[in-house]
């Protein structure tokens, strides 16, 4: 009897340590930009005392290893990345519901997110879609600024411009989803296939081309426009702007992954993630999304949404996993192979 007691006291207190140290940690996937999830990293280590794992893969490569993890998840956390693919990994069950009490801290935009994920996912910051360029590039090669769509189809931007691949890039399935949204689907798919002609690559990474803009590598990017201040800090000569035939915008989210090993760390990681003073990290880093808690303080280089005009982009339709994968494919089928 004294035996089992002592053996269930044992087994008890190694229990108790292996949920300890389980806890202890966290492991999160970043599809933000690498000094913010960085930042994020160190000060919720420190703040929290609570080990941080990171990884900074792009929104479409992160639910691509959710994928891959399902049956034996590594990760516990996805942080930032665009909505969209936050989505499908809620529907596809690769995530799981939280309902953080931050929640009605939060604008009702982000809110939203919440309740159409099935509170499996939650927005985090939003930002517009737009165009990157190089003021001195223009001005060398006698350029005019782009206002519209259309204007990027214009013959004299031939291999000037860059897009990312909507496949490993959550801000070029966001370009793909807003025209459609915009022009209608074949309208849309006309539209890239004439954009095809004028683009020198397509990056791997939403943020590939405004970086390769502001260091003289391309005249034009379509890029969130909320990275280009950051850039401009810097002493790059970039400037953006938002088509003046309407734009989309992203619905950055975060999520918690189905299986999570660190499910209490994680839940710790999630609602001070959703704190005004967590989200202020962004502009310190300059990175200039709109924050979703109402009460971060938000930077004047953070785009107005109301100087600009937006679609009334739908996320729950452009966010469903079939949906995502048809508009991917049918870009892979009848744009990206095309000839220049
Ligand atoms: N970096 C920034 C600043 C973003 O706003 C986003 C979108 O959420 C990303 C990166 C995501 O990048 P990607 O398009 O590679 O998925």
């Amino acid at each position: 009897m004294k035996k089992i007691t002592y053996a269930a006291l044992v087994l008890g207190a190694t229990l108790s340590h292996g949920v300890y140290a389980q806890n202890n940690e966290v492991n999160i996937i970043c599809s933000g930009q690498a000094p913010w999830c960085s930042m994020v990293a160190v000060t919720f280590e420190k703040s929290q005392g609570i080990k941080v794992n990171m990884t900074l893969k792009g929104s479409g490569e992160a639910v691509a290893q959710l994928t891959a993890e399902r049956a034996n998840p590594k990760t516990d956390i996805w942080y930032g990345g665009t909505g969209d693919p936050h989505m499908v990994a809620a529907e596809q069950n690769l995530t799981q519901e939280y309902k953080s009490p931050m929640l009605p801290k939060l604008y009702d935009w982000a809110q939203k997110q919440a309740e159409q994920s099935g509170y499996k996912t939650v927005g985090i910051y939003s930002g517009p879609l737009g165009f990157g360029y190089n003021t001195e590039l223009l001005a060398k090669k006698k350029l005019p600024i782009p206002k519209t769509w259309g204007d990027l189809l214009k013959p004299e931007y031939k291999g000037e411009i860059q897009s990312a691949n909507p496949s490993s890039s959550g801000t070029a399935y966001t370009m793909i989803a807003t025209l459609v949204q915009l022009m209608g689907e074949d309208k849309a798919f006309d539209y890239l296939a004439k954009l095809h002609k004028n683009i020198s690559t397509y990056a791997r990474s939403g943020v590939g081309p405004i970086k390769a803009v502001a260091r003289g590598e391309a005249s034009v990017s379509i890029s969130f426009v909320h990275d280009g201040p950051g850039e401009k800090a810097q002493g790059f000569p970039l400037e953006t702007i938002t088509p003046s035939d309407g734009t989309g915008a992203e619905i950055g989210s975060m999520s918690i992954v189905r299986g999570a090993r660190n499910l209490e760390a994680a839940k710790k990681f999630y609602d001070w993630a959703l704190t005004a003073n967590s989200q202020a990290l962004g502009a310190a880093t300059l990175q200039f999304q709109l924050p979703s808690n109402r009460d971060t303080k938000v930077d004047p280089r953070v785009p107005d949404f109301k100087k600009i005009k937006m679609i009334n982009y739908d996320y729950a339709k452009y966010g469903q996993a079939a949906e995502r994968k048809r508009l991917i494919q049918r870009w892979e089928k009848e744009v990206s192979n095309l000839p220049r």
